[in-house]
């Protein structure tokens, strides 16, 4: 009896697992004020590693498995799909059909696993293709608007543009799009500068009921000027989501930054941030969570993750 008593507790704890997970808990996230809450009305905060470009080194990952075992493994409660719209090689408007099914693959992983998934728009320049944005994210309302788990996000990094002019127009179109199908579901919109500038959009803000805004940072670079701007928009009354952030430099490479990510991490829990870790690859890059010969595509051990993957995984677990 004593010997079975392991199995079947661990038996046990797989099925609650699976059947009462984070959104079971907390049901549709919104904004509210300046933090993101959930049905209870108290803030929620979740946490993952992000895909790599889903047209790049990425692609292997956007898998079940994957989503899987870093919901088993590393306890992450939030998915990000990044689909590669067409930076690079060739990415959503040259191959469609092959980028969504990956999107769809992680989102559906991410369902069946109770946890919440950010769809990225992963894109520098979604200004200049708002009709295939406006498209994609129709789509996407009509498939999982009424699933719990999906925050859309509709643009990764804007650059050097206007907030007012250029990124928050674009946001309107896209919002509609979205909105014409699901009325409810949590938006985050990207800020200029890699988005970094959300006190821009917090100085105007989007007029909608479910928005939050876009905070990246790469810790070996960005430090307490960045989140003072971060607290700028805080105090403004807007709800953030850092829905990328790396261990090193904003090129992700480079050393971890143990003292910075330390920063970074007393603020994002005092601010009850929301965030997702750059990136499930075996990338030859420092914030590669997968050591560079490393294929499995799940069931990984200390030894396959780099100093990045280690750390993250140990951050996530609560260790
Ligand atoms: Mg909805």
């Amino acid at each position: 009896m004593k010997r079975l008593l392991p199995l079947a507790l661990g038996l046990l704890m797989q099925t609650s697992s699976l059947s009462a997970g984070v959104v079971s808990e907390n049901g549709l996230l919104r904004a509210e004020g300046n933090r993101i809450v959930g049905a209870h009305g108290d803030p929620v905060a979740v946490a993952g590693v992000s895909h790599f470009w889903s047209h790049w080194d990425g692609a292997p990952y956007y898998t079940r498995e994957t989503v899987d075992w870093l919901v088993e493994d590393w306890k992450v409660t939030l998915a990000r799909a990044a689909l590669g719209v067409h930076s690079g090689p060739l990415g959503y408007q040259q191959q469609p059909a092959q980028e969504l099914a990956k999107v769809r693959a992680v989102v559906e992983a991410a369902i069946a696993n109770d946890i919440y998934v950010l769809i990225d728009w992963h894109d520098h320049h979604a200004e200049d293709n708002v009709e295939d944005a406006v498209a994609f994210f129709s789509r996407m309302a009509q498939l999982y608007g009424d699933q719990p788990h999906v925050i859309y996000e509709i643009y990764n990094e804007p650059l050097k543009v206007s907030w007012s002019k250029t990124v928050k127009p674009y946001a309107k179109r896209v919002i509609a799009a979205i909105r014409a199908h699901d009325p409810d579901n949590l938006i985050i919109v990207g800020t200029p500068y890699w988005s970094q500038r959300v006190d821009e959009a917090a100085a105007d803000p989007i007029d909608d009921p479910n928005v939050a805004y876009t905070l990246h940072f790469y810790a070996g670079t960005h430090k307490a000027d960045l989140r003072q701007r971060a607290q700028t928009a805080l105090d403004a009354g807007v709800a953030l989501m850092v829905t990328e952030w790396g261990s090193v430099n904003a090129n992700g490479d480079g050393a971890i930054d143990h003292e910075s990510v330390a920063e970074w991490m007393k603020f994002i829990k005092a601010k009850d941030l929301s965030h997702a870790a750059w990136s499930i690859s075996n990338k030859d890059e420092t914030s590669a969570i997968l050591k560079p010969h490393v294929t499995k595509i799940s069931g990984w051990t200390e030894d396959d993750l780099t100093a990045n993957g280690r750390m993250l995984r140990a951050l996530l677990r609560g260790e």
